[in-house]
């Protein structure tokens, strides 16, 4: 979905078919800090980004390096788009975010330097593993809390939370990253345009109410949701049913869920965007007060269950 007033963006499954891999020199140089980074290990591309380790030649310090070809960027949306997401991003300081360090550009390309997440995202680990235990999903989702609710504190949303966009560190820690959708609000405005499609959409954007910070609620509903049950709440085999259960808040929490995590699931899930709890009040929830919290989670957790205690 894309209700924005202007001609419409390519979507980014657009832009990926037409996307070749950019040309990366093997040795990439920021001359505004006068230094070298060795290209290493490709890390996953998105839309318009192909991200490899970049190595630090003096220092050997590793980070992602986001490439952005500038062929991509030929259009005035575009080079706002990228210049929108790292002036949101550049600012952010939290452990529960990924940190941007510095953005610089040559010939070919724009470069952007991000803290290493080598563990993947919560995506590859959903893949493997489907649902998780309630004591990692516990863990999980409080962390992804605290970073939205620094973005909220600061009058940032995220507007793109989903498993891909929460990537992990070597400690198991989780990063939320990918600013691409996030903006910053001013005052009690409410939101009425949004370009590109989130993932876990909710129902006050697909009727378009204008919408707020509550949407990264829902979107932490939805993603507690999958962590706890395998499957997406909405999903179905058509979008156009996935979008009509969403605005009938049509879903359905399995029987043998834990109360305490039913009801905090459908306190996020609300269909009224001011009935759902704010950050501080979702941290406060019993479901984490009251059930085990591992203070942090090997990283065999990624392919095998956990063994607690
Ligand atoms: P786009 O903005 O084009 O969607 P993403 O931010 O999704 O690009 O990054 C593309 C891919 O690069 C991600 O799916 C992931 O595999 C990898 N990636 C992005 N950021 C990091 C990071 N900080 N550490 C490790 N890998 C990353």
């Amino acid at each position: 979905m894309n209700i924005a007033p202007r001609p419409l963006p390519p979507s980014k499954s657009q832009v990926r078919r037409d996307k070749q891999p950019p040309e990366v020199p093997q040795n990439v140089y920021d001359s505004d800090r006068n230094i070298y980074y060795e290209k290493g290990k490709f890390l996953g591309k998105g839309g318009f980004a192909h991200c490899y380790e970049f190595i630090n030649r003096e220092t050997r310090q590793m980070v992602a390096g986001k490439v952005v070809p500038k062929s991509l960027l030929v259009k005035q949306y575009q080079r706002d788009k990228m210049a929108q997401e790292v002036q949101i991003h550049r600012n952010l300081s939290h452990p529960n975010v990924v940190k941007l360090f510095h953005f610089f550009e040559d010939r070919l390309n724009v470069y952007i330097t991000l803290e290493l997440c080598p563990r993947r995202s919560l995506m590859e680990l959903h893949k493997r593993r489907r649902a998780v235990t309630e004591p990692e999903a516990r863990y999980f989702t409080y962390h992804i809390v605290q970073g939205v609710q620094y973005l909220h504190a600061i009058n940032i949303i995220h507007r793109d939370l989903k498993l891909g966009n929460l990537f992990l560190n070597d400690n198991m820690e989780v990063k939320i990253g990918d600013f691409g959708l996030a903006t910053t609000m001013k005052g009690d405005e409410r939101k009425t345009t949004l370009c590109g499609t989130p993932n876990y959409i909710a129902p006050e954007v697909l009727k378009k109410l204008g919408h707020s910070f509550e949407v990264d609620i829902w979107a932490v509903g939805c993603i507690l949701y999958i962590l706890l049950f395998g499957t997406p709440p909405f999903e179905s085999s058509t979008l156009e049913e996935t979008y009509s259960r969403i605005k009938h808040n049509n879903y359905t929490i399995p029987v043998e869920a834990n109360s305490s995590a039913a009801t905090l699931i459908r306190c996020l899930l609300h269909q009224s965007p001011e009935r759902r709890p704010h950050a501080a009040q979702i941290l406060r929830d019993r479901f984490f007060t009251n059930g085990y919290m591992p203070e942090r989670l090997p990283v065999s957790c990624l392919s095998m269950v956990p063994k607690f205690g």
